[in-house]
């Protein structure tokens, strides 16, 4: 049989595509501009334009943009002081980039697991870690069974929804740990009254080609503390102390976006409600067409929160449908149609078999039973019923 394409390779014409990025505003003109003037690299008026908006947008303080949502990771966990040997609580199910991030830094992840109705980040899990397998020591909570110091905790907005928060903001308050949030997935996606990646000390978003507004390949800081934002942008721009001599103090990094990807980013931005909003029909198409279906479970925003419908995910129940997601995920390529599995259990990847993982019970099932779907601002409501018939299609009797 012909394979018109594997999972993870871009889509070619014809078929229907995972995620693809949605470029139809003023982006020709903002990079045009940044070309006839000369201003292409790390400084420029849509580097400022582009945190300014994001800032605005997200109601923060300070925006610093960044080369990718893992350099915006990373820089935020050194702001945050995360030092080499302490620990970092972080979402199991989730893209391998903050658990890298962490240890970039020298420091290690503790996976924690997911909750199984939205998937992400399980609020009791990292309160029962915290209250029974740490303990004080110095006036440093440390985890009983490492020796090393607790630091911070890492919640991941996935898949467009959210994290619940408050528990997480109140066990950080109590356990004296700053709270990083990894929104790279989530860009407008809100908790409560508040978007995500602006509920902690600490937020981080990516534009990545697939994430909901795109520069190529970019990530932005988000946080109210000066200090903070004042000390990622002098790491992230090799941490010059005197421009004209090259002084340098530290150990900095070349992590800045460049004006032109900036100027895209500005043109991104401008549309990015109207793509959220396209999105979220696109999600409760998705609910429409499969409520009622034994066995097919469309995962669902929290209750206190809004998605911005990232990447529309189902579970596939192997007992009742006759199909386990893998499979699935066959006919649907052999039928021109990209789906992707969610992440590989982090925990279980060579460089993370060291950290801890801390009872993982929801993570894997997950794995093994989830499909993403196509999700594109510009899957058509046609293309987009093919997906559904063909799915209902392949898992009713
Ligand atoms: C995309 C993504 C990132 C950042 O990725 P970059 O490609 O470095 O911009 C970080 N965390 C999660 C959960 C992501 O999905």
């Amino acid at each position: 049989m012909n394979t018109p394409f594997e999972p993870g390779e871009p889509a070619s014409k014809g078929m229907i595509p995972l995620l693809v990025p949605e470029i139809r505003g003023n982006e020709w003109r903002y990079i045009k501009d940044c070309l006839d003037t000369n201003w292409v690299s790390s400084v420029g008026a849509y580097v400022d334009r582009f945190e300014r908006g994001i800032a605005q947008y997200q109601g923060a303080e300070y925006a610093v943009a960044t080369a990718s949502g893992t350099a915006a990771l990373h820089i935020a966990l050194l702001v945050a002081g995360v030092v080499p040997g302490d620990e970092v609580l972080v979402s199991s199910l989730t893209f391998v980039a903050p658990a890298n991030a962490i240890r970039y830094c020298g420091a290690w992840p503790v996976f924690m697991d997911a909750e199984p109705e939205h998937l992400q980040m399980d609020p009791g899990k990292v309160a029962a870690f915290l209250e029974r397998e740490c303990e004080w020591q110095d006036g440093k909570l440390t985890n009983k069974a490492s020796k090393r110091p607790i630091k911070a905790i890492l919640p991941v907005h996935i898949l467009g929804h959210s994290v619940d928060m408050d528990p997480i903001l109140d066990l950080a308050r109590r356990f004296d740990l700053v709270v990083i949030e990894d929104a790279a997935e989530s860009l407008g996606a809100k908790y409560k009254d508040s978007f995500v990646g602006s509920l902690a000390d600490i937020g981080c978003l990516s534009f990545n080609g697939n994430k909901v507004i795109t520069t190529g390949g970019g990530g932005m800081i988000i946080t109210d503390h000066s200090k903070w934002a004042e000390r990622a942008r002098y790491l992230t721009t090799q941490a010059k102390d005197d421009k004209v001599e090259f002084v340098h103090e530290e150990i900095g990094y070349n992590y800045r976006l460049t004006n032109i990807q900036a100027a895209m980013g500005t043109a991104q931005l401008e549309k990015l409600d109207e793509y959220i909003a396209v999105k979220r029909e696109i999600a409760k198409r998705y609910s429409d067409g499969f409520r009622g279906v034994p066995g097919i479970e469309v995962v669902r925003e929290g209750e206190s929160s809004l998605s911005s419908c990232w990447l529309n995910t189902i579970r596939v129940e192997e007992a009742v449908t006759g199909r386990d997601s893998r499979e699935l995920m066959g006919i649907l390529r052999a039928s021109g149609i990209q789906t992707r599995p969610l992440w590989h259990p982090i925990y279980t990847l060579p460089p993370h078999l060291q950290s801890q993982a801390y009872r993982i019970e929801v993570c894997d099932d997950a794995y093994a039973a989830c499909l993403s779907l196509p999700s594109s601002v510009g899957l058509t409501p046609e293309a987009q019923d093919r997906v559904i018939e063909n799915i209902l299609h392949n898992v009713q009797k």
